[in-house]
Parts: C-alpha cells; sequence; structure tokens
C-alpha cells in the first residue's frame, strides 16, 4: 500500500499566541511538525518548545479509545469498556432522571478554552435546552476578573491593538506577566523586539524577577496580591502631579473628580508599607509610565487571581484611560488568556450570566433574537460559578456535572475540598482525551479526538478568529467533541436544534447568532489562514483597535470608578509567615493533562520545586535541594528547595502545574468569583533524614 503523505495546517493547541505550522502525517498517522513561513502569519515562522512539542501527546499510548463506565469506587479509575450506544444512553437516561427528579438546576455543564468555539457553542445550547444556565469554563478561574474589571470601565475586555503596534510604544508594562516563559514566540517576536529597535522602557511588576523580569528597566517586586496598592498609588502620581492626558479624559471619560478624592490617601508612601516596594520606584514608573507618550500595559494571573482582582484590573485599566493611551497605534492595553481559544470559548456563551455573543443573560433583545433562531425558550434564571459548583454539590444541590475537555479535579483550589464534591456527586460525565484527574471519578469517560484531530475555530489573544485542520486520525473509537455532543443531544430528544454534520454547520450558525463573528465564515477562514480580527460583522471587515471613536459602556466614554484597596484573601501571620504565590513553566501547561505526556516537556521540566529567597533558605538552614515542607491552613506539600536570589525574602513560589492548589484558598473575588489562586499564606520547614 502506498503511503499517502499530507502536509495540514494547525493552531498551536498550547497557548493563545495562535502561532500557527504544518503537521505532517501519513495515512492519518502524524510525522513531523513544519514551520510556516509562507503566510502572513502572526509567528513567522517561529515555535516555542511546547510548540514544537504539539503533537507527542496525540500517540501516547494512554490515549482514551473506548467509552468507559465505572466498576470501582468513585476516584479509584476502576472501569469497564462500553459502546458508544450504551455510554450515550445510559447518560441521557441519567440527565432525564435527575432533571426530573430534582429540576434543571441539579444539571451543571462544563466547557473547554481547549476546544473549538464550534464545540463550546453545542455545548451551552445543549445545557440550555436541558434547562439550565450552569455552564461554566476555567475562565472563571484565570480571566473573569480581567473581564469583569475591563467591562466595568471599558465596556469590553479584549486586547485593544494589533500585535505590530507594541513595536511602536515607547514604554511597555507587563504586570503580573511573565511572556518569556508563557508566550515566548508573542515576547521574541514583539517585546523583545520592541525593547532592542525601538528603546522601549520595560517596566515590569512581579514577586519573582522573572526571566521577563531580567530584561525591566524598572521591576518592582511587590508581595504578592498587593498589587492593587501600587496601582493606587500610581494613579495617585499620575492625578496629583498632573501627568495626566486632560484633553483625552474630558473628551472620553467621566468620574474623575471621584476617583481623585479616592486616591488621594493611596500615595507611594503608604503603598510602600502595604507591598514592600520602595516608594521612589513607584512613584518613578507613574512618571514613566505617565510621560512616555505611546504606551502598552498588558496583565495576566498575577493580577487576575486574586480575590481582589477586579478592583486592581479596574485600577490599572485607569492609569491607561488617564494616560488617553486608547484608539491610536503604538498602544496596547490587554489581559492575556491562558489557552489558545480562551477568549474564542467565552464568547459562545460558556457562562452563567452570559448568552452568545457575551450578551448579559438579561438582554433581552438578544435572548429573544437566539430564542427565535434556536427554537427554544433560555432558561430565566443564571446560573452559579465555577467554585460556587463545589459548593452546591457538598450541600447536594447540584447532581451531575458534565465535563468537557478539562480537569477541575486539579484546577480549582482547596482540592481537598474539590475531591471531596466529586467522591459525593451522584453522577458525573468527562468526555476529554486522557483520563484525567477528574475522569478518574466519572461514572461514564467518554474519548475525545485531541485538537489536531479534528476541524475547529480559535480566537487568539489577538481577537484573531483562525482556522485550524484535522491533521490526523483520532485513535480507536474517540471522536470530536461536538460530535459527541450532537449524539447525546438527539437521544435525549432534542434532535432538530442540533442538526450539524460538520463543524462548518455549527460556525455557520455562530455566524448568524454572534454579530461580531458574522463575517468569519467558514469560507473566510479557510481561504485566509491568518483569519480576522473580530468584531468582524461581515466577510470584508475586521477591527484591528478597539476604542478608536469611543469606549463599549453604555455612553461611549470610559468609566474611572473609585477603587478602594482590599487585601489578598489570605495574609500571613504569626502561625503561617511566608507569602506563597505560583507561576508557569515555559515548558508545561495548565494541569498538564497533555504537556505531562509529552516527552521532550516532561524530560526537560520533571517536577515541580519551591523557590525560597536565600536568607529566608539560610535562616531555616535549608540548602538548595533539600526537601522543604510546605504547609497552608488547607494542606502540605513536600517539595524540592530551589534557592534563589530571585525572590523576595518573605515569599516561596512553586509552580502550579503539578499538586499546587491543594495549598490554595476558595477566598472568592466579590464582582468575578474568582478565587484567590495566586496567593496563600504558608509556613515552610526542613524535612530532616
Ligand atoms: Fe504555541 Fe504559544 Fe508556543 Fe506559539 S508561543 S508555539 S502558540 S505555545
Amino acid at each position: 500500500m502506498g503511503m499517502a503523505e499530507k502536509r495540514i495546517s494547525v493552531v498551536c493547541p498550547w497557548c493563545s499566541v495562535g502561532c500557527r505550522f504544518y503537521i505532517v502525517n501519513v495515512n492519518g498517522y502524524p510525522k513531523k511538525i513544519e514551520f510556516d513561513y509562507d503566510h502572513d502569519i502572526r509567528n513567522h515562522g517561529k515555535l516555542c518548545p511546547k510548540g514544537v512539542a504539539a503533537f507527542q501527546h496525540l500517540r501516547h499510548p494512554d490515549r482514551l479509545k473506548k467509552p468507559l463506565k465505572r466498576v470501582g469506587e468513585r476516584g479509584e479509575g476502576k472501569f469497564k469498556e462500553i459502546s458508544w450506544e450504551e455510554a450515550i444512553k445510559e447518560i441521557a437516561q441519567k440527565l432525564s432522571e435527575i432533571k426530573e427528579k430534582y429540576g434543571s438546576e441539579a444539571l451543571a455543564f462544563l466547557g473547554s478554552e481547549r476546544c473549538s468555539i464550534e464545540e463550546n457553542y453545542v455545548l451551552q445550547k445543549l445545557a440550555r435546552a436541558l434547562g439550565t444556565n450552569n455552564i461554566e469554563y476555567v475562565c472563571r478561574m484565570c480571566q473573569s476578573t480581567a473581564v469583569a474589571g475591563k467591562g466595568m470601565v471599558l465596556g469590553h475586555p479584549g486586547l485593544t491593538n494589533p500585535f505590530e503596534d507594541i513595536l511602536k510604544a515607547k514604554v511597555i508594562v507587563l504586570w503580573g506577566y511573565n511572556p518569556a516563559a508563557t508566550n515566548p514566540v508573542f515576547f521574541g517576536q514583539y517585546i523583545e523586539k520592541a525593547i532592542l529597535d525601538n528603546n522601549a522602557t520595560l517596566i515590569v511588576v512581579d514577586p519573582r524577577k522573572t526571566k521577563t523580569a531580567k530584561y525591566a528597566d524598572i521591576h518592582l517586586q511587590p508581595y504578592p496580591g498587593t498589587d492593587l496598592a501600587i496601582a493606587l498609588a500610581m494613579l495617585n502620581v499620575i492625578i496629583t502631579e498632573e501627568l495626566y492626558d486632560k484633553d483625552f479624559v474630558a473628551e472620553r471619560a467621566e468620574g474623575l473628580e471621584e476617583l481623585a478624592k479616592t486616591v488621594e490617601k493611596y500615595t507611594p508612601e503608604w503603598a510602600e508599607k502595604v507591598s514592600g516596594v520602595p516608594a521612589e520606584l513607584i512613584r518613578k514608573a507613574a512618571i514613566t509610565f505617565a510621560t512616555a507618550g505611546t504606551a502598552a500595559l498588558l496583565t495576566n494571573e498575577g493580577v487576575n487571581q486574586h480575590a481582589n482582582g477586579t478592583r486592581t484590573v479596574m485600577a490599572i485599566t485607569e492609569m491607561m484611560v488617564l494616560c488617553g493611551y486608547f484608539g491610536k497605534e503604538g498602544v496596547m492595553s490587554g489581559a492575556i488568556p491562558g489557552a489558545h481559544n480562551g477568549m474564542g470559548a467565552g464568547l459562545m456563551g460558556i457562562g452563567p450570566h452570559e448568552l452568545p455573543g457575551r450578551f448579559p443573560l438579561h438582554a433581552e433583545e438578544h435572548k429573544r433574537r437566539i430564542e427565535e433562531a434556536w427554537g427554544f425558550k433560555i432558561p430565566e434564571k443564571p446560573g452559579i460559578t465555577y467554585v460556587e459548583m463545589i459548593d452546591a454539590i457538598l450541600e447536594g444541590k447540584l447532581k451531575a456535572l458534565y465535563v468537557m475537555g478539562t480537569n477541575p479535579a486539579k484546577a480549582l483550589p482547596n482540592l481537598k475540598k474539590a475531591e471531596e464534591a466529586f467522591k459525593n456527586i451522584e453522577f458525573l460525565v468527562v468526555q476529554d482525551i486522557f483520563l484525567t484527574e477528574t475522569a478518574k471519578y466519572a461514572d461514564i469517560v467518554l474519548p475525545a479526538a485531541a485538537w489536531f484531530e479534528k476541524d475547529g475555530t480559535a480566537i487568539s489573544f489577538e481577537r484573531r478568529v483562525q482556522r485550524s485542520f484535522k491533521a490526523a486520525d483520532a485513535p480507536g473509537e474517540a471522536k470530536p467533541d461536538w460530535e459527541i455532543l450532537v449524539m447525546l443531544a438527539k437521544e435525549l430528544g432534542f434532535g432538530e436544534y442540533f442538526n450539524y454534520s460538520d463543524a462548518d454547520d455549527i460556525l455557520r450558525e455562530i455566524n448568524r447568532i454572534i454579530p461580531p463573528l458574522a463575517g468569519a465564515t467558514p469560507e473566510r477562514l479557510k481561504k485566509n489562514l491568518k483569519g480576522c480580527m473580530i468584531p468582524c460583522p461581515d466577510e470584508n471587515t475586521e477591527v484591528p483597535r478597539l476604542f478608536v471613536q469611543g469606549f463599549l459602556t453604555p455612553n461611549g466614554k470610559a468609566q474611572l470608578i473609585p477603587v478602594e484597596y482590599k487585601e489578598p484573601g489570605e495574609v500571613p501571620d504569626e502561625e503561617y509567615p511566608f507569602w506563597l504565590t505560583n507561576y508557569r513553566f515555559v515548558g508545561h501547561f495548565h494541569t498538564g493533562t497533555m504537556s505531562h505526556r509529552s516527552k521532550s516537556l516532561s524530560k526537560r521540566w520533571p517536577e515541580e520545586y519551591i523557590e525560597i529567597n536565600e536568607n529566608d533558605a539560610k535562616r531555616l538552614g535549608i540548602k538548595d535541594g533539600d526537601l522543604v515542607r510546605v504547609e497552608t491552613r488547607r494542606a502540605a506539600l513536600v517539595l524540592r528547595a530551589k534557592v534563589t536570589p530571585h525572590i523576595r525574602e518573605g515569599v516561596v513560589a512553586a509552580p502550579w502545574h503539578w499538586d499546587f492548589n491543594y495549598l490554595t484558598t476558595d477566598v472568592l473575588d466579590e464582582y468575578a468569583k474568582m478565587p484567590e489562586l495566586k496567593t496563600a499564606a504558608c509556613r515552610i520547614s526542613k524535612v530532616e533524614g
């Protein structure tokens, strides 16, 4: 038999930069990666270590190949293989029974930033067909504070400008964001280039001296979760020293007076006491930022994942507004989603308070329009958020959870509590590519096709919609997530609403339902691999720069809402004297479902460790490589110590891709319900012997 070799263009399945490359397959079996220099794509042929390793997990021996049914105790991981027919029948029957007995609110669904927009769209539609708005995804635990904070100030959370604009910025602020590790191709192609070619000044705010911070002209190293103090003090300097753009603020913002009154007390000297960052350095950062003329300010999990995250995002965004850094070339404001389709999944209505298009659930006009197109009613009552689902399970209110391509048993905060919930839930279904930590608790496990094994659309953090194409055959009986959902919808009696035969059918419905995506048609995305930047209201249009005319608030003006300081959810005390935080490795991704099963990545980054300042280590008798016990009020882990000058005294930090979340608290942000994942109080001691 002849060897049929094919070269297929794909979007990288890891981070949200949206790099493209080719997979070369032989008879459906992925053979190698080829760099794509041909198109006007964002990575210009470059890939990071994860990109180069992007298909290694596809043929891992642990891939799920048949539907499974639990035979042992929950969490034991004992299953027997069953047929698709049996699996789908059993799921439909159990969901219907639970709905009948306890009502639709006893059901909940989790979508995935690792799946396509088409698949997330179908999942939320299925949840609503079953009568519930209990539909969530992991954005709640990485981006929700940015969505809420930017939404309140600007009316839109997206990155404002195309990547190229950063090359013209005179100052770049990276706040709680380490792109040299998390978005390396973006860092090298745009940020490093802006520093080298345009002499841009780099300001970094991060408790660790990260790889990114090593490039910084000004590095502010706050205690974890005290970024809000620095942002308020920078606002104080910008306002009291009248460094703001008076014309811009007069014309395009409102609320300056109230904001000025509120931040009067938040001087750099006050912020020094709270954050540990010298007042003079805060003042210097504020003046450098405000007087640059053009600026890019990008934030990430270091800002977002806190119980005061929304307030911090608001204060930081207000700094951008005051300085008039919107609506022109050479500026950029944005919060960076972690995963390749983080932004896309959210736009599909995977949220308990949102309709497709991110319209609020109570936006009657859109609700009616969507109901008419779907042919059934959308439930009235808002659903519950991700972490609240755990409490609802433990309280006996939530009986069934359907999980698509995500791993809450490793991603949730305070994992012991989450595990208790998964042990006690009445019915759990997981569809994924591996038997994840969550799947081990499931009643039914469904084998899904991986990203490269199906056609699908993703939206990068640049707001760029791109198509990825099937480049390999799925193993065994694994199926694309959308296909599994359609099978289930039909079994539940919703066949008429889910009449799709491929991803194009679903995308065409999305084009009709979500106006900013009307022009991102299958035809356009197949013809133009660079894709288009949303909003793209028709096939010939895209919007490279947001807020050129006005903001997307009801009156078109940015809202300078007064923000008061609030401590992080947990701070050190006598019993737990250290600040504990976490970070991401360049070679791993989220809970490691894919990266821990990629040979080159797990070999180079095999285990977690804890960074500890050299003076703290000396005081506690800890040497580099010693085992230390890290203990919070919730759990303890034993990790190897990495003694370093690159973290400030009193703070310890570990990568989160392994068991970190056993340590974290589940205190929530009051606006976005984001858990306090980035800051906890801990004590550490050397493990003797
Ligand atoms: Fe993939 Fe992100 Fe690396 Fe690009 S930077 S190759 S999108 S992981």
